[in-house]
């Protein structure tokens, strides 16, 4: 069946699918305006499994927008600690902060739009899931999603023109009346059955509409290029003295990761030639890049400069750190 021409019996069979099938996640089973703004800026780019954790543990400090705008901004920080992209949690403090000074309060996709880290996408889903708009939301799972129903072969530049491609074809086939329901089914479906490899086709509720799999050609779409993966190498230092650990601070004005500590680059704290020992050798992936990071223990005096800070070892646990870095911290301590 080609979706297009079935818009109604395919609707019907993806809310069919997700009143049954749906995970059980808090924001659904307490749905409230602020729990969907939270769980829309939580969920970019962080797998629903890995923050359910920090979910909770958010609604228990923050429970709506009022404890948020007045929370200090390190407490803030430190409750999204391990999430990455740390501009989502600086703007929903914004946002809360907005919120709960603005009279009359904003109730269309257009009014959220105005509020900090709010794109097309975080408007759609708030817009629809929480106050009913007929707005339809156009992520990479619906992406691939409608790529696949419609076999779309062309050739897309990044994600960003993927999804302005498709967000006709999700207009046509968003179920206007019950929007909210119809983008979560769609993003769900993403989720666990339409997945980027492998997915479960033989389980699809919407199978009989999908033209990909019909061809076997659903692992093909869509197609994305992908940027050239760049390798870099970072080295850094490990500077233990008197229970004290030296520690970059990073600028308040350096993006997604200001105010948080790191450790050191060994070129700040030690010269070329300063004696030191390769204590361990860490990789990991952000977006396309590769990065190897080694840490070095620095045998002779550090430079000291203003961005670095002595951090008490017993006091590690209360301060911001990147998640790669708390680890390899816990793990070098711990030796
Ligand atoms: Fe995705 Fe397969 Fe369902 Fe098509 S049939 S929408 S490829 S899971």
């Amino acid at each position: 069946m080609d979706l297009l021409s079935h818009t109604i019996t395919f609707r019907h069979a993806l809310a069919q699918w997700y009143a049954t099938a749906q995970r059980p996640l808090p924001w659904r089973t307490q749905p409230s305006l602020y729990r969907t703004v939270v769980s829309e800026l939580m969920a970019q780019q962080t797998q629903i499994k890995t923050m359910l954790p920090y979910f909770e543990r958010w609604m228990q400090r923050f429970p709506d927008f009022a404890a948020l705008a007045e929370a200090p901004a390190e407490d803030v920080l430190k409750h999204w600690e391990g999430l990455g992209y740390y501009s989502r949690a600086r703007n929903l403090h914004k946002l809360a902060k907005e919120y709960v000074a603005l009279e009359p309060k904003p109730r269309s996709r257009e009014d959220w739009q105005q509020l900090p880290g709010i794109g097309p996408y975080t408007s759609a889903a708030i817009s629809s899931i929480a106050l009913g708009e007929p707005a339809a939301v156009v992520d990479g799972n619906v992406v691939r999603i409608l790529a696949r129903l419609t076999d779309d072969a062309r050739v897309f530049k990044n994600n960003g023109e993927a999804v302005k491609a498709f967000t006709p074809t999700a207009e046509a086939v968003l179920d206007q009346g019950n929007a909210g329901e119809h983008n979560q089914a769609m993003m769900e479906l993403g989720a666990t059955v339409c997945l980027k490899h492998k997915p479960l086709c033989t389980v699809c509720p919407v199978l009989a509409y999908c033209a990909a799999s019909r061809k076997g050609s659903q692992e093909a779409r869509p197609k994305i290029e992908r940027k050239a993966t760049v390798k870099v190498e970072v080295e850094r230092a490990w500077v233990l003295q008197a229970g004290k650990l030296l520690l970059h601070r990073i600028a308040e004005d350096s993006g997604q990761l200001a105010g948080q500590y790191e450790l050191p680059r060994l070129e700040t704290v030690a010269s070329p030639r300063s004696a030191k020992q390769l204590l361990a050798s860490k990789s990991r992936s952000i977006t396309h890049r590769r990065i190897k990071e080694h840490i070095y223990q620095v045998k002779a005096k550090p430079r000291i400069d203003a961005s670095l800070e002595w951090v008490r070892v017993e006091d590690i646990e209360r301060i911001t750190l990147s998640g790669p870095h708390r680890r390899w911290i816990g793990e070098l301590l711990a030796r």
